[in-house]
């Protein structure tokens, strides 16, 4: 089919009609997860307590209970038609991985009946030799278990029931993304503990929560099969510019297209079953760029929620004509495409702990967790930066026309006037808060509010936004627990230093207060002129400032990577128990690897799209314009009426050339560099690489504005970025 057609039928399509549940949200929300109320149905009172003590205090489940649990279970996913179980669980690629056994066994007696008993609830041996583990499984031990995680509910997707779990190697050694995610959880909420008692003695447990926001783009299936690029890469490779695209600001907050709202609405309605709490839906941005987010959960449990959406989105979108694209810069030239994770910490008493408190005492505990946060982000800032890098998301940050990769964190002026004005003050003054009535004027004052949260920066990759810190720099299609795991990691080990150091002061016989206070302020003194920035984050002179303050300049992935291996960095996931050193050296082989594979494929497809589908369209009308420069000869006997023609002829001539010469450049230094044994070797070889597809891109998109639209073979970005 050609372009022309293709668009025209892509643009028919209507919105499909969408799967209404019968109910109120309220009634269907949590109907296919085996939840509090789903265990008090179908478990017995003792099997139910103890599974209880399992979820909440963390008990080692026993064999007697998960028998029990898996007869419940049984019971409750027969009811829904289910056929098959699956450990679910998050390998090193991206996505999640299951490998679903039917339910059926022989019963002896020449006939089959269901079997699901603990055994098979609390551990699968999946033969997973194939995914990534940096080495870790030698074919010897080649072997991998998962073990169900208690603390994320089960739940069934089509005909399947679904058992979140840890992945990890017969050594011991965690193969997935959710093994160190909970690792770390536990070091950062033990590490609070004892802080937030010195405050409130009554504090039983501290939570970390995340609350994340998915942006994506949705692009017409039809549009998307003609586009190699998008179909293998996730992006496209070359495009020219729409002559108009995000710069009325019109499409932000604008009204939802029916289709994609059809799909919205379907996926919803799909979330909340498996009890996913999305709140929000709008509009992004780029056109054609949309986002949505649930209310913010504990974080384990929001990030396995995350992952089953991602999923849920990909199948969905296809019902409605269209595919999601998750990767960070499907389209040069407008917005990409991230996920914000809005991190902070609460107690067990409902205490959120980077908000401001009720009283003197709780803000002085809320300033005590704000400077401790950014001090850990201020001495990991190139770590956390290597938390998040990856080759898609390299397009987002530190690359062309994204905004320097560099970690800095965003306070707005309220909190860093308090901040300047503790370090003034006696460390005896109280925190107060401002304008609440019967509360006296204070030398430092809190707003309740934070009224002055439209001073929002929107190029800070760390942002505080009131009650929690944004963590925007994420991309769109990474694991959050990649970011999640180093950020609570380091707040963790600063927890642990600040403690050891607040009780140091407080042995010599000071006030709460005034130990924290005499504690903080060295730490307030460096965070302020080091790791916070209010200002423009897209800068060059913020990159030349950054430097001179010290802070991680390194704009290359793979060598971002290397942070994971510094000693403070080795250090720090030491002590709190989150990656061994093995652990780490074996994950920076995977990413190198994932990086290196990732340019390796998007060379391939681009040289390729460039021999057999750019030159070939180029030529085709070169060889019309050359037929008409002839004719016109053979009619007049010279071709002064030619100028157009050979003008345009020029420009092909030499846009086609350098075509074929990048494209081979490209080439030959792929090969040399799938021949690079070693992992970061090759890895840095095929940076380069990425910067040798942006100068291909060039000559192609020169073409495309060149070229005859109705000889073009692919679809335009006008087309891919305003069909929905
Ligand atoms: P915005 O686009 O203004 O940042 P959104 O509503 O799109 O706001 O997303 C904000 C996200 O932050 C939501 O998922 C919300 O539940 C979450 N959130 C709000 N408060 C907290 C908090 N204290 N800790 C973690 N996440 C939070
Ligand atoms: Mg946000």
């Amino acid at each position: 089919m050609d372009r022309f057609n293709l668009v025209r039928e892509s643009f028919m399509k209507k919105a499909r009609p969408v799967d209404t549940p019968e109910g109120r949200p309220s009634e269907y929300f949590g109907e296919l997860t085996f939840d509090r109320n789903k265990m008090q149905k179908y478990l017995d009172a003792k099997t139910f307590y103890a599974l209880l003590e399992c979820i909440e205090g963390g008990k080692p489940l026993d064999r007697k209970t998960a028998d029990g649990v898996a007869k419940g279970m049984k019971e409750w996913a027969l009811e829904h038609h289910v056929t098959h179980v699956t450990h679910w669980f998050q390998p090193l690629t991206e996505g999640t991985a299951e490998k679903h056994d039917s339910l059926i066994d022989y019963d002896g007696q020449g006939g089959v009946i269901e079997t699901f008993d603990g055994k098979a609830l609390a551990q699968q041996e999946p033969d997973a030799s194939s995914f990534p583990s940096g080495g870790l499984r030698a074919t010897f031990e080649a072997r991998g278990y998962t073990a169900w995680d208690p603390t994320s509910p089960v739940f069934i997707q089509d005909d399947t029931l679904c058992i979140p779990t840890v992945f990890i190697s017969y050594t011991g050694e965690a193969l997935d993304y959710k093994t160190p995610l909970k690792k770390a959880l536990k070091a950062v909420t033990d590490a609070a503990l004892p802080i937030c008692r010195l405050f409130d003695p009554s504090v039983g447990k501290v939570f970390s929560y995340l609350g994340w926001e998915q942006e994506y783009f949705l692009v017409d299936e039809g549009l998307f099969a003609a586009r190699t690029d998008l179909m293998i890469t996730g992006r496209t490779l070359f495009g020219h510019n729409s002559s108009k695209d995000q710069q009325l600001d019109d499409h932000y907050f604008g009204a939802i297209p029916s289709r994609v709202a059809a799909f919205m609405r379907d996926l919803e309605i799909a979330g909340h079953k498996l009890g996913i709490p999305i709140k929000t839906r709008h509009n992004e941005v780029a056109p054609n760029q949309f986002e949505l987010a649930p209310i913010y959960g504990e974080t384990n449990l929001a990030n396995d929620q995350n992952q089953l959406l991602m999923n849920l989105m990909h199948t969905l979108a296809r019902k409605h004509g269209f595919v999601v694209l998750l990767h960070e810069k499907p389209f040069e030239g407008v917005n990409g495409s991230g996920k914000h994770n809005n991190w902070s910490l609460g107690t067990d008493t409902g205490t959120p702990l980077l908000a401001p408190g009720k009283d003197a005492l709780g803000n002085l505990q809320f300033i005590t967790f704000f400077v401790n946060v950014l001090a850990a982000v201020q001495k990991h800032n190139a770590l956390l930066k290597a938390s998040i890098a990856s080759a898609t998301n390299a397009h987002r940050l530190g690359a062309n026309e994204a905004p320097p990769a560099i970690v800095s964190a965003f306070l707005g002026r309220t909190m860093t006037q308090v901040l300047r004005k503790l370090l003034e003050v006696p460390s005896d003054t109280p925190i107060e808060i401002a304008g609440k009535k019967g509360s006296r004027m204070g030398l430092v004052e809190i707003p309740e509010i934070f009224i002055d949260n439209t001073d929002r920066n929107r190029t800070s990759p760390f942002a505080f936004t009131g009650n929690r810190f944004e963590f925007r720099a994420v991309g769109s299609s990474a694991n959050c627990a990649g970011a999640m795991t180093t950020l609570n990691a380091a707040v963790a080990e600063q927890l642990l230093d600040f403690k050891a150091a607040v009780d140091q002061e407080l042995a010599t016989g000071k006030s709460l207060q005034v130990a924290v206070m005499d504690t903080l302020k060295p730490i307030i003194a460096s965070v302020i002129d080091t790791i916070c920035f209010d200002g423009n984050g897209y800068t060059d002179e913020w990159k030349a400032e950054a430097a001179r303050r010290g802070l991680d300049t390194e704009a290359c992935v793979p060598e971002m990577f290397k942070a994971f291996l510094t000693p403070s960095s080795l250090e720090m996931f030491a002590r709190t128990g989150v990656y061994s050193e093995k652990e780490l050296e074996a994950r920076n082989e995977v990413k190198w690897e994932t990086y290196a594979k990732k340019v390796q494929i998007e060379a391939r497809v681009m040289v390729r799209m460039a021999i057999n589908h750019i030159i070939p369209a180029a030529i085709a009308y070169k060889a019309s314009l050359l037929k008409e420069v002839s004719l016109y000869d053979e009619v007049y006997d010279d071709t002064d009426g030619c100028a157009t023609e050979l003008a345009i002829l020029d420009d092909i001539t030499r846009y086609v050339e350098e075509v074929r010469q990048r494209a081979r450049q490209v080439e030959d230094a792929r090969v040399e560099a799938d021949a690079i044994e070693d992992a970061y070797e090759r890895a840095r070889a095929f940076a380069d690489i990425a910067n040798m597809l942006f100068a291909l891109r060039k000559p192609i998109d020169a073409l495309e504005e060149v070229v005859d639209d109705k000889l073009w073979p692919l679809p335009k970005y006008r087309e891919l970025l305003f069909i929905s």
